[in-house]
């Protein structure tokens, strides 16, 4: 196991759901963390939280979908922390539709979202990383960068995607002593895709979730995995669990 004290990660998508439980897990393990995301009191929110048990974190207004907004985060936490050891690809959206009726703005959402912000922090970080010959790179797809899903068509390609450029970029860092790794993990329990509306068929009972704790617990001990045994790929799943009749 890797100690994390003192590590400086950056989280996008930090303000709610699984960045935040990630933001404030690494904490506890005494990770310096920059909370990315638009919603500034959420994320203030976290910070605070962060602080209220003696961890370090600060908040960062970054729209992840934006060239600038991403160079000028990286560039702010390498001026208060000298470094970035830890990237936390996990901002996402997932807006529903089939899709002869799917919108172009709704496909670039998704994909400027999911895919592309993932490049853009990956551009940024990974000459920092190189340089000190170490580092890792999360990035948070889904059983959906898997598995097609109808009216998922471009959260499903979004994910697909980021599998991919994840898959490709290890190949291109790895020499250097930077671990890239996917995190997929199954239905977890946020407000995750608020838009998307509910599953009429399924049944209720077998909808068992992760929490986003557990999801978050995961990201931190690909953290401190031994360097040497790179795990490119971690599969969560709910245990499900039928309540009693
Ligand atoms: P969530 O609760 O809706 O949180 C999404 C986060 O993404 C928010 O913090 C939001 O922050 C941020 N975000 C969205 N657009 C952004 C933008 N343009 N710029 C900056 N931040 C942005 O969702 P979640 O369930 O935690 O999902 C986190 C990741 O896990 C996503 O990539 C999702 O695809 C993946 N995932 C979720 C599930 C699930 O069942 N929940 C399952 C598998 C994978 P602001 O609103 O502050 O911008």
């Amino acid at each position: 196991m890797i100690p994390l004290k003192d590590k400086v990660a950056i989280v996008t998508g930090a303000s709610r759901g699984i960045g935040r439980a990630t933001a404030i897990t690494l904490a506890r393990h005494g990770v310096r963390v920059a909370c990315v995301g638009r919603d500034d009191n959420a994320a203030h929110e976290v910070v605070e939280r962060i602080a209220s048990a003696s961890g370090q974190a600060f908040s960062i207004h970054c729209d992840v979908r934006d060239e600038w907004s991403v160079k000028r985060t990286v560039e702010f936490v390498l001026e208060q922390h000298g470094t970035v050891d830890i990237m936390i690809n996990n901002a996402g959206v997932g807006i529903h539709g089939e899709v002869e009726d799917y919108t172009l703005n709704d496909w670039h959402t998704t994909i400027d979202t999911n895919l592309t912000s993932a490049f853009l922090f990956c551009r940024a970080v990974v000459p920092i990383m190189r340089a000190r010959k170490s580092g890792r790179i999360i990035n948070v797809s889904s059983g959906a960068g898997r598995n097609g899903i109808a009216g998922y068509g471009a959260y499903c390609a979004s994910k697909f995607g980021l599998i991919g450029f994840s898959e490709s970029l290890a190949q291109e860092v790895r020499s250097d002593g930077i671990l890239v790794s996917s995190v997929l993990p199954g239905s977890t329990d946020t407000q995750f895709g608020k838009r998307i509306p509910e599953d009429e068929n399924a049944e209720r009972s077998e909808r068992a979730r992760l929490s986003p704790f557990e999801v978050a617990e995961a990201i931190a001990s690909l953290c401190e995995s031994n360097p040497n045994a790179w795990i490119s790929e971690l599969v969560i799943r709910p245990l499900v669990v039928k309540p009693k009749a």
